[in-house]
C-alpha cells in the first residue's frame, strides 16, 4: 500500500480488491502509531476501525459501494461520536462520551467511512497553533519544532503525515483553512448553513461551520458530497442543492483584494503571484476588486465569536456533564471551581472579554458594533461579487510558526486570522490550497466564493491541482 495516497486512489485499490478495507484500516492504524510524536490523535479507535473495516469488506464484495465505502478517515474531536470521547481537547470534556453521533458522523459512517478516531485541536477550537489543547500541542510534520495551525491542527497534520486519507474539521475564523495551508493540504470551509452544526460542539454559533481536510479538491468535494444537505435538527441548516464539484470549470473572472496583500512577506507574495500566473495560463482572467472594511475584521470577528462563546459555554457547569470539582461548599462555588479548573487560560480569556462585550454599557460599544461591521464586510463580498465569480487571497501572513513563539501575545496570535475571518463574518465558502513553499514549508492560497459557490472553488481547485504538484509534495518521513 502506498502512503499518501488520496480517496480516489484508495477507492479503486479497494475495488479492484489490490487490498481490503480491513488491510487498509490496519495500515492507517500502523502509521497511526509510528507517528505518535506528532500528537494528531485524541483517540483512536482500534475495535470500531476493525469492525467497520469488516463491514466495508462485505459492502464491497456485494459491490454495494459508495464513494467512501472501507475509505479511513479521523474526525476532529469537536464531533460527537457515539461512545467514543469527545473531548475539544478540554479537561472539561475529558471524561464526555457523547451518547449520539453529529450529523456529520452519521452521514460519512452511512457513506461507508471508517472512522479511525478523533484528531487534535485546540480547546474548544479556539486558537490558531494548536497550542491550547489540553491533550498537548500537534507537531508540524513538515518541521517538528513548528505548529500545525490550528484549531483544526491535529486534522490537517493527520493528513499531511498520511495518517488518515481525510478530515473533518471545524471553521469558526479560519480553523480549516489556516492549518490546511500550514501543512500543505487541501481544505474547505463550507457556505454557513450547508453542513449540520448537530452534534458539533459549538464555539460561536453564528459562525461555526464544519468541513473536509483532504489531500486534494477533489477528494474534499467527495466528502462534502457526504456531509452537506438540510438537516432539520439544525436551526440554521440551510436547503440547497447538492455541490456538483465534479464538473470542468468554466474560465471564470478572479477577483483581486487590494486590501489583502499589505502584512504579507515577499516570499509569500512571490509564491501567490506564481500560483496567479498559472490560474492565467489555464484561461482565468484576473479584476481587481476592493473590499474596504477588511482591516476590521479580525476586531469584529473577535468580539462576535467570543460573545458567542461565553454564552455556549456557560453550560459547563459542573452539574450536568463535564469536569466536576472534588469538593465545593456550595452550588455556586462548584459552578466556579469546576470551570475554573476545567478550562483552559485561552478558554478563560475569551469567556471574559465575551462576557464584557454583552455587558449592559458596553454592549452597544462592542458587540453592536461588531455585528455592524459584519454587515459592512458582508456587503463588501455581494459588491465585489458582482465584479468576479471568486476571490483569491492568501490564507495567513506567514507560514508555519515555531512552537511557543506567539502563544505568550495572543493580541499578534489573533492577528494570524487578518486574511480568514472576512469570509466567516461574511458567511462564504473559502478554500485553501496548496500552492508552493517558502524555504521547506507550505503555503497555501485562499478562494473564496459567493453563498452555496463551493462547485466553482472546487472546480478550480482541481484544475489547479492537476496543473500543479504542490498538493502531492510530502514532508519526509523516512517511508518515501
Ligand atoms: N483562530 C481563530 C480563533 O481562535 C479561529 C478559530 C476557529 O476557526 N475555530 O478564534
Amino acid at each position: 500500500m502506498i502512503p499518501y495516497a488520496n480517496v480516489a486512489q484508495l477507492r479503486s485499490g479497494l475495488d479492484n480488491g489490490e487490498f481490503s478495507a480491513e488491510e487498509l484500516a490496519y495500515f492507517y492504524l500502523s502509521r497511526i502509531e509510528a507517528a505518535t510524536d506528532l500528537n494528531c490523535f485524541i483517540t483512536v479507535d482500534q475495535e470500531g476501525v476493525i469492525a467497520a473495516a469488516k463491514n466495508a469488506d462485505k459492502a464491497i464484495a456485494k459491490k454495494n459501494v459508495g464513494p467512501l465505502t472501507g475509505i479511513p478517515i479521523a474526525h476532529k474531536d469537536l464531533f460527537c461520536t457515539k461512545g467514543l470521547l469527545t473531548s475539544c481537547a478540554s479537561h472539561m470534556l475529558n471524561n464526555f462520551i457523547a451518547p449520539y453521533d453529529a450529523t456529520v458522523v452519521d452521514r460519512l459512517r452511512k457513506a461507508g467511512a471508517v472512522t479511525l478516531g478523533k484528531t487534535n485541536m485546540d480547546e474548544f477550537a479556539m486558537g490558531s497553533s494548536n497550542e491550547t489543547s489540553f491533550y498537548g500541542a500537534v507537531k508540524n510534520p513538515w518541521d517538528r519544532t513548528r505548529v500545525p495551525g490550528g484549531s483544526s491542527g491535529g486534522s490537517a497534520a493527520a493528513v499531511a503525515a498520511g495518517l488518515a486519507a481525510a478530515c473533518t474539521g471545524s471553521d469558526t475564523g479560519g480553523s480549516i483553512r489556516q492549518p490546511a495551508s500550514f501543512c500543505g493540504v487541501t481544505g474547505l470551509k463550507p457556505t454557513y448553513g450547508r453542513v449540520s452544526r448537530y452534534g458539533m460542539i459549538a464555539f460561536a454559533s453564528s459562525l461555526d461551520q464544519g468541513g473536509p481536510l483532504a489531500s486534494t479538491a477533489s477528494d474534499a468535494g467527495t466528502i462534502l458530497n457526504a456531509i452537506e444537505g438540510y438537516d432539520p435538527n439544525d436551526s440554521t441548516s440551510a436547503i440547497a442543492e447538492a455541490t456538483d464539484c465534479h464538473s470542468v470549470s468554466p474560465a471564470l473572472k478572479i477577483g483581486i483584494p487590494s486590501q489583502y496583500w499589505n502584512d504579507l512577506s515577499s516570499s509569500l507574495t512571490k509564491v501567490l503571484e506564481e500560483a496567479r500566473l498559472t490560474l492565467e495560463s489555464l484561461g482565468h482572467q484576473f479584476v481587481p476588486v476592493e473590499l474596504p472594511h477588511t482591516n476590521a475584521a479580525t476586531a469584529a470577528y473577535y468580539v462576535i465569536a467570543g460573545a458567542e462563546a461565553s454564552t455556549n459555554l456557560s453550560r459547563y457547569d459542573g452539574v450536568r456533564y463535564g469536569h466536576r470539582a472534588a469538593s465545593a461548599e456550595s452550588l455556586e462555588n462548584l459552578y466556579q471551581v469546576s470551570r475554573s479548573e476545567g478550562f483552559g487560560s485561552e478558554v478563560k480569556r475569551r469567556i471574559l472579554t465575551g462576557t464584557y462585550a454583552l455587558s449592559v454599557g458596553y454592549y452597544e460599544a462592542y458587540y453592536l458594533k461588531a455585528q455592524q461591521i459584519r454587515r459592512l464586510i458582508r456587503q463588501d463580498f455581494l459588491d465585489a461579487f458582482l465584479e468576479a465569480d471568486v476571490i483569491l487571497t492568501p490564507v495567513a501572513p506567514s507560514t508555519a510558526f515555531k512552537r511557543n513563539e506567539l502563544i505568550e501575545d495572543p493580541i499578534v496570535m489573533y492577528q494570524q486570522d487578518i486574511y480568514t475571518t472576512p469570509a466567516s463574518l461574511a458567511g462564504l465558502p473559502a478554500l485553501s490550497l496548496p500552492c508552493g513553499f517558502s524555504g521547506q514549508m507550505p503555503v497555501g492560497m485562499q478562494l473564496i466564493g459567493p453563498h452555496f459557490g463551493e462547485a466553482s472553488l472546487l472546480n478550480l481547485g482541481r484544475e489547479y491541482q492537476n496543473e500543479t504538484d504542490w498538493h502531492v509534495r510530502h514532508p519526509e518521513s523516512g517511508d518515501d
